[in-house]
């Protein structure tokens, strides 16, 4: 049996923030594996706000996660012609995979879109949901209120709420910095920045 780490996201770019998520969940929770899966066409975000690319989406995590045997890429969604719903995902790796433990791995702004999903009931029986804090939503109070609904809602709900560094970084935020010109360098790994100038992505 492994214990897989889910990090699914846009990575419109990826950042150090999502780097940041995935190695705590890692450390804290004994995970075997992390993967990273960007997605293709994700139903809560209007496809038209995503920048760049599929494949430079794709090709920017598998930068980011280079030298990580822990990290792997998971492309499942990101080349799927299909809109892709969570819950669909994990029942599909739940089934290759039967004998793994899944941990879906969330920052706290998923945490209260989570019961606005398609089919959430369907995700939590099969996965372990791992939630962060994330800057300006950190009050823990609001989350814990909020995993509780989910508990009260549904069955089989283990949520468990991840204390880890705060990382005041968003892809937004960073798609608007390298428009005004302004160095992320200290928001992403150095190959994710260097691919970023080369293929001149978000107005670089
Ligand atoms: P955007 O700004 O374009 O909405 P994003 O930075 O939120 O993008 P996503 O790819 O949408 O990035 O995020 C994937 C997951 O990572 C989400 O669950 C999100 O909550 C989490 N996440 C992103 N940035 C951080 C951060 N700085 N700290 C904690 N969690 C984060």
């Amino acid at each position: 049996m492994r214990k897989i780490g889910i990090m699914g996201g846009t990575f419109d770019p990826i950042h150090n923030g999502h780097l940041m998520l995935a190695r705590e969940a890692y450390k804290i929770y004994h995970l075997d594996e992390v993967w990273f899966m960007p997605n293709g066409r994700p139903p809560h975000k209007n496809i038209e706000t995503i920048e760049s690319d599929v494949h430079h989406r794709v090709e920017m995590v598998k930068l980011a996660i280079e030298g990580h045997p822990e990290y792997h890429l998971e492309t499942y969604e990101a080349f799927s012609e299909n809109t892709s719903y969570s819950y669909q995902t994990l029942e599909h790796f739940h089934n290759c995979n039967p004998d793994d433990e899944f941990y879906f791995i969330i920052g706290a702004d998923s945490l209260f879109t989570l019961d606005s999903w398609v089919h959430p009931e369907r995700i939590f029986p099969i996965c372990t949901i791992l939630a962060a804090y994330r800057d300006e939503i950190d009050t823990s109070g609001e989350m814990l209120e909020q995993i509780h609904k989910l508990e009260s809602s549904y069955e089989s709900v283990d949520i468990r709420l991840m204390v880890t560094p705060l990382i005041h970084v968003s892809s937004h935020e960073l798609r608007k910095k390298i428009k005004n010109g302004e160095s992320i360098q200290k928001d992403v790994p150095e190959v994710v920045e260097a691919y970023i100038r080369e293929h001149r992505l978000f107005g670089a």
